[in-house]
């Protein structure tokens, strides 16, 4: 069977399954082969607690680049006392890092584009890779309605960049939909979300956003071009 009509088999057994119901079955179908990325987002959050209130066997895995909020590492660790679960970590390689300051400066990501996805890459992108090595399924908690960017996404995608099938449990939600699951199952958040931050990645790159902006427009806000990091190329 190809690829794509793989995909789509998947895509249309999983249509009418809720999250929780698609998470289950996702964790029955490829065993041992199911990974979950999280930035310990709301949306994040909503299938941490799916995944550990199921008792999925699915790895939950976060990346820490180093530029973090101090808020983001709290919750990780408020998250895993919270669901008794771990959360593995991984980090960007410390040659890369000593390189990439080296070559750009400790901020440089400010100066240029190029300069940004520099570090983007070394930070974010290849510990993905190395996360997601192996496994058949990567897990997010990408919402369509996130930002125009993403308005066309699938339930179920072909990764390209990093040769994996990509299941997007949370594609449909509303972001109400999500704060009342996450008020109704008293599910721990990033306080930085009550100050007016919508996406919170790197302190550096990261600032509130004013009603009415769209959610992604806190996320390298000097920049024109679409706020994506290359880790949901698409
Ligand atoms: Fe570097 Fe900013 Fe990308 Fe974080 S978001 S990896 S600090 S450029």
């Amino acid at each position: 069977m190809s690829q794509q009509q793989n995909i789509s088999d998947l895509e249309a057994r999983f249509q009418s399954l809720s999250a929780a119901e698609g998470l289950e079955l996702i964790a029955e179908l490829f065993p041992g082969k199911v990974v979950f990325s999280t930035s310990l987002g709301q949306e994040d959050q909503v299938i941490t607690q799916l995944i550990a209130s199921q008792n999925l066997s699915i790895q939950i895995f976060s990346l820490d680049t180093g530029r973090l909020f101090p808020e983001t590492l709290d919750l990780l660790s408020r998250t895993e006392a919270k669901y008794k679960t771990q959360i593995k970590v991984y980090y960007p390689t410390t040659s890369s890092v000593e390189n990439l300051v080296s070559e750009i400066g400790i901020n440089g990501f400010y100066e240029s584009v190029e300069n940004r996805k520099s570090c983007c890459s070394v930070r974010k992108v290849e510990p993905l890779k190395r996360a997601l090595a192996g496994n058949d399924i990567w897990i997010t908690g990408l919402r369509a309605e996130q930002s125009a960017n993403r308005s066309d996404m699938k339930r179920i995608e072909w990764d390209e960049s990093n040769q994996i099938i990509k299941y997007n449990p949370l594609m449909d939600w509303s972001f109400d939909q999500m704060i009342a699951y996450i008020n109704e199952h008293r599910i721990p958040y990033n306080p930085l979300h009550d100050q007016g931050f919508v996406s919170i990645g790197c302190a550096p790159c990261t600032r509130a956003i004013l009603p009415g902006e769209d959610a992604r427009a806190g996320r390298w806000w000097w920049e024109e071009s679409k706020k994506e990091c290359g880790l949901h190329s698409r």
